[in-house]
This record gives C-alpha cells, structure tokens and sequence, in this order.
C-alpha cells in the first residue's frame, strides 16, 4: 500500500510557481497580489487566512488581508469586494467562508471578477470547467487531480466514485475527472445522501475521493480490494491525550481502509497540504493574465 503525501507534490507546485512569479517580475515587472477578505473571527479562519497571507510574503508577492467585524452589511461587502476589483495591483481576491449568514455568500462570489477569482467559485468559472475551457478551477479539487497525476495513477477509463456533491469539492472534483483531459476521462459517480446504500456505490470505486465531512464513515467494507482512496476530508475530533484537546481525522477510516488500498492519502497530510499551493498557483495565473 502506497502513502500518498500531500507535501511532495505541494512543494513542486509551490517551486514552479517561485519560478514563474520570478519570470513574470522580471520580464513584465508584474508582482502577483492577493486581497482576502475575512468577515468576523471564526479562529479556524483565521488560521486559514494567516497561513496564506505568510504564503504570498514568502513568494515576495502583495498580500492584503481585510478583516471586518461580523456585523458588516452585505452592501459594505460587496462595495469592498468590487473596489478589490478595481485595484489594478490585486490579481487575485478571496472571501474566506464561512461569512455571516445574514450575508448572501453566493452574491459575494458573483461580485468577484471571474479574472480575480483564484478560488474557482465564480458561475463563469465553474461553467468554463465544466463545458472543458481553460478557467480558474477550485482549489482542493484541483489538488487532488495534481496527486493522483503526480503519483502516476491512471484514471482514463477507471471507475471513479466521488462521494459527496458540495459546490467546493464534490462537484466541482467530479466534473474534472470527467473531462479529457490529463487526469481526467474517468467513469465517475457522485454519491450523495440520497444513497440507500453509500457502501454498494463506493465498493465500485477503482479510485474512491471521500469529500463528506463526517469522521471516519468510510469502513473498511466499504472499500474494494486495491482502490485508491483519496480522502478530502478534515474533521476535528476530541482526543484528551493531545496538548490541543483534539486531533484531525479525515472522512475515512484510515487504520481499517488501508490494508485494503493500493494508496491512500493520510489526514493530515494529504490532500489537505495541496489547497494552498493550488491557491499560489491560481493566482499566479491571474496575475499573468491567462485568463483575459
Ligand atoms: P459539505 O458542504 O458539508 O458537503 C458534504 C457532502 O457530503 C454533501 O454533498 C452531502 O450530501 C454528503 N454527505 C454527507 N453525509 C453523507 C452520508 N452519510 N452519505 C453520503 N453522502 C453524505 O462538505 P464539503 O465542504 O464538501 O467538505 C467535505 C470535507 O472535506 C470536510 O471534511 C471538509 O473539512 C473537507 N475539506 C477539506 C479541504 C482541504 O483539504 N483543504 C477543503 C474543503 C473541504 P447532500 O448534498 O445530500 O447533503
């Protein structure tokens, strides 16, 4: 059984976009900025936002964070969104979910410029995915097409299961690995809790991409014998021997699923690593303009 970390081919991707943001300073004398927006003090959020805020100063790129208090209007979000797009030295521009839910997230989204947007949201850029033209494509679902072609797992004409449909991960994964394209040109199925039986759908997959949000649901008997399981997700779960009072588990039970893969992705250190260095990579394409 094959680990498939998260870290390798992040740091590639991370080493080709130090590349090309150097070529692009020094031929067109454009440096890459990114703006993100945090609305109140979700502490996960934050994180999230520190990390890529460290991650642009660490590429010498412009990083703005906005933070707002949780009572902004939706008026004042979107004006602040759309004065980001008027920023000419801003390439890329991303609301940090969650936001406040008196706030419509997807009339945010629709404000961001699709040429800005690097998180792959926007109604233009998914459409442009889907019916297969170049687009800014999502993060996380993006990472995981760069591991599996990194690790050389074929997926022309296998059978892939997505389990999970949310417009961030499910969908969006399940549309890539559809198209034709480098690893793409899959059979998939998207399972979703409309499932009787999520366990007879998933024993299909010859590689299987969890993107639930439910600790550990996937079990060993869920899985065929050799599959590549790809697990997306990221759950917080008490653990009182830990210094932080809990520990990550993903939506697999890896312990139980592994013997039984051909490779699998550990949480943490998966796919988790890879949003990120997707981001970087998003908005370096921005900043260059492959999108105009
Ligand atoms: P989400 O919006 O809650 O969507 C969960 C999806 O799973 C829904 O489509 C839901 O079906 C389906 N589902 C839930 N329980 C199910 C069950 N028992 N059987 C079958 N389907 C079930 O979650 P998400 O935002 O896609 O995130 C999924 C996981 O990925 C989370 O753990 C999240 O933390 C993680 N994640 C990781 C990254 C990263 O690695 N950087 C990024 C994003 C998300 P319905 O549509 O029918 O409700």
């Amino acid at each position: 059984m094959d680990l498939l970390h998260g870290k390798p081919v992040a740091e590639k991707i991370l080493q080709q976009v130090r590349d090309e943001s150097t070529a692009l300073v020094a031929e067109r004398g454009i440096t890459p900025g990114l703006a993100v927006v945090l609305v109140g003090d979700d502490p996960a959020s934050s994180t999230y936002v520190r990390s890529k805020a460290r991650m642009c100063e660490s590429l010498g790129w412009k990083s703005i964070v906005e933070r707002r208090a949780a009572d902004m209007t939706e008026d004042d979000l979107l004006a602040l969104v759309r004065s980001l797009n008027d920023d000419e030295t801003i390439h890329g521009i991303l609301v940090q979910s969650p936001i406040p839910s008196h706030i419509d997230y997807e009339r945010v989204v629709e404000t961001i410029s699709p040429r800005k947007d690097v998180d792959g949201f926007h109604p233009v850029n998914v459409g442009r995915m889907v019916i297969g033209l170049p687009a800014q494509e999502s993060c996380t679902p993006a990472g995981v097409l760069e591991m599996l072609v990194h690790y050389g797992i074929e997926t022309s004409g296998r059978r892939v299961v997505v389990a999970g449909r949310s417009n961030i991960v499910g969908k969006p994964i399940a549309n890539m690995m559809l198209q034709k394209r480098r690893g793409g040109n899959a059979i998939v199925t998207v399972a979703h809790t409309g499932a009787a039986d999520l366990g007879a759908i998933t024993r299909e997959a010859d590689i299987l991409i969890v993107a639930i949000g439910r600790p550990r649901l996937v079990t060993a008997d869920m899985v065929k014998e050799g599959a590549v399981v790809i697990d997306v997700g990221i759950n917080r779960i008490d653990d009182p021997t830990s210094d932080r009072g809990y520990r990550l588990v993903g939506d697999v039970d890896f312990d139980a699923v592994a013997p039984k893969c051909s490779a699998i992705t550990p949480v943490p250190g998966g796919v988790g690593l890879m949003t990120i260095a997707m981001l970087m990579h998003n908005t370096l394409r921005s900043a260059r303009g492959d999108f105009r």
